[in-house]
């Protein structure tokens, strides 16, 4: 194998930037642009998108937000009205009681307002750091690293980092990682690993970073 040259990361975010371009956009950040954008609303439609690919959580999402999209309209709905607006996701009739329990307390607690304050996010049944990270960072603009399984395999695959689990991935990542890529980092690696470093057949032979990537654990490609 040609010996490769030292993973240069801001290299590797402008050439994946670049990559992506013809792919659709990871879906909180396609939601975001389509004004679904504040931190009750993302996080929300993460909790959607858990263990569901974005072609369903995305209009899933959009589905329930038609109908209703404040803590206060999600509140007035009975949990069977929210289990049929999101039934296309997985766990639709967990996720059903976790969003309408998210919204009351935010009523209750937050005067209809969800903060931009991670405490708060990881205090909800059903949210862990992936979502509450995603919505801070795409929603309040605040630095924090989501990683999801698309994030947590290329950039161990790039070599960059090597943790076991996500959670492992996400402090190494915060160790390491300039922060102004803290929360780009979702946006590029979630369409790159969906269409470039895919889980299988990985397609090495065409990767703008193949120059610098490791490949650990990759032993067949494309
Ligand atoms: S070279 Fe292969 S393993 Fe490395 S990032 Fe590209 S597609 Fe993934």
């Amino acid at each position: 194998m040609r010996r490769k040259k030292p993973f240069q990361v801001d290299e590797a975010v402008r050439l994946i930037h670049e990559a992506i371009r013809p792919w659709p956009k990871a879906a909180m950040f396609e939601l975001a642009e389509e004004g679904f954008n504040s931190p009750f609303e993302q996080l929300i439609a993460c909790i959607i998108s858990i263990r569901t690919y974005d072609e369903v959580s995305l209009p899933t999402a959009r589905n329930l937000f038609t109908r209703a999209r404040t803590p206060a309209d999600i509140s007035q709905l009975a949990i069977e009205e929210i289990d049929a607006l999101i039934r296309e996701c997985s766990f639709h009739e967990r996720k059903a009681p976790q969003i309408r329990a998210i919204a009351q307390r935010v009523v209750d607690e937050f005067g209809g307002a969800l903060p931009c304050d991670r405490e708060v996010l990881l205090s909800f049944a059903g949210v862990g750091p992936k979502c509450a990270n995603l919505a801070l960072g795409v929603a309040c603009g605040e630095p924090f690293i989501s990683v999801d399984v698309h994030v947590h395999r290329v950039t161990n695959r790039w070599g960059y980092v090597s943790a076991s689990t996500p959670e492992r991935t996400m402090t190494a990542l915060e160790a390491k990682l300039p922060r102004p890529y803290w929360i780009e980092i979702n946006r590029l690696l979630v369409p790159f690993g969906k269409h470039i470093c895919t889980g299988s057949l990985p397609r090495c032979s065409t990767c703008p970073v193949l120059g610098m990537c490791q490949q650990v654990g990759v032993t067949t490609h494309r």
